[in-house]
């Protein structure tokens, strides 16, 4: 008798994230570009239009979220899972309730990648519409591991107009290029700023980087937000602007662009499900794997078949796509251990042979059977 046939697609997000539609994560290239600040009054103005919101703040480096929302309680454990706490609308978790203020955190890869788990997973974050991670700055190790972990709906890079900020945010696209995670658009902070005085408009970080960048790569320019004293005055005070001074040139660009961001979620995930996903696949322990599709088709592989196609830098030459693995050094007995998937784009395989290396894209396997069938 076969073992039961697991469901690697929604076992994940089931498991950790059941009641979240849509896990946004909020990146940029460098630090310094308001990402937090954006990420606070984004989280605050997809509230106020009636959304359940959750904000992650993942920036270990640098917790800021709970100074900019004036969060001074701790979060509160029910049984062995750890409750938001409730600030302007939003439930918030962050690494700053947690870290003494001026302590300085050293994270290594595995503590960060157990960090974004707990987070995921430990935190009672209820139904939720939109559950926003604020990031570090950069492409690391807690992108990998979100990205990797659960399915991001749609990804939001933050940057200044700034050229040279901009070559650096293009990094941050790359990395969710990679991990097949979609980009929602990309919002230009301090793109100008308009005098007080006599309303003359200056672009004092340069003309409009981040805006030109995104009309060349097909990305959705979200929207672009002022250079403003109220924006980092309410920052440091708590009492984010969107609340605080709603009729600012600011706020009324944080409403747009949560509502550009609305739409933007909803398009992505229209596209998302109309892509064909492993929704079964197994069993374990069986020398032929079957995996059932979200279109409703079925195929089966031999497990050899499937190791020695293995995808993995060690199996093929990167640079020459020549395959290093040989299908006779594949045990006559090789069976699949475990399914783990990855994002909503692939599976890893832990092989019987100890080979765990290998991220099967959903194409890819897909192609496997297109070509089976072509040369049949
Ligand atoms: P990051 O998260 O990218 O490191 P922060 O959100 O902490 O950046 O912002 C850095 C500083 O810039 C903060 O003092 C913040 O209040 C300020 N700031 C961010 N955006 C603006 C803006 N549009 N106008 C004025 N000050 C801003």
């Amino acid at each position: 008798m076969a073992n039961p046939v697991q469901n690697p697609v929604t076992s994940v997000k089931e498991r950790l994230l059941p009641g979240v539609q849509y896990v946004i994560p909020v990146a940029s290239g460098k630090g310094g570009v308001g990402k937090s600040t954006v990420s606070v009054n984004l989280a605050v103005a997809l509230a106020k239009s009636g959304a359940r919101v959750g904000l992650m703040d993942a920036d270990v480096y640098g917790p800021s979220i709970p100074t900019i929302l004036g969060i001074h309680e701790k979060p509160e454990t029910n049984g062995s899972r750890l409750v938001p706490v409730e600030k302007h609308g939003v439930k918030v978790i962050s690494m700053g309730f947690f870290v003494p203020v001026n302590d300085a955190v050293i994270w290594r890869g595995p503590m960060l990648h157990k960090m974004v788990q707990d987070f995921l997973g430990a935190v009672e974050w209820g139904t939720l519409d939109y559950l926003l991670v604020d990031l570090p700055p950069g492409t690391g190790d807690i992108q990998l591991s979100l990205c990797q972990t659960i399915p991001v709906a749609g990804a939001v890079i933050v940057s200044t107009p700034q050229d040279v900020a901009w070559n650096v945010a293009q990094k941050a696209i790359v990395m969710f290029d990679k991990l097949n995670a979609p980009i929602a658009g990309i919002i230009e902070n301090m793109s100008h700023y308009v005098c007080g005085h006599c309303g003359n408009k200056d672009e004092i970080f340069g003309t409009g980087a981040a805006r030109r960048a995104a009309s060349v790569l097909g990305l959705p320019f979200l929207g672009g937000i002022p250079i403003e004293a109220g924006l980092r005055q309410s920052a440091d005070s708590g009492n984010p602007i969107v609340l605080s001074a709603p009729q600012s040139e600011a706020a009324k660009a944080f409403e747009q662009i949560a509502k550009n961001l609305t739409s933007q979620t909803k398009n992505l995930n229209q596209a998302a499900n109309q892509k064909k996903t492993a929704v079964k696949i197994g069993p374990i322990g069986q020398p032929n794997i079957e995996i059932e599709w979200s279109d409703g088709v079925k195929n089966s592989y031999s497990a050899r078949e499937l190791r020695y196609l293995c995808p993995c830098a060690g199996c093929v030459n990167e640079l020459t796509g020549e395959r290093q693995f040989k299908l006779e050094w594949v045990p006559q007995n090789l069976t699949a251990q475990s399914f783990h998937p990855v994002g909503r784009y692939a599976v890893q395989i832990v092989w019987s042979d100890g080979h765990a290396t290998g991220l099967y894209g959903y194409e890819y396997l897909r192609k496997i059977s297109e070509n089976k069938t072509k040369s049949e």
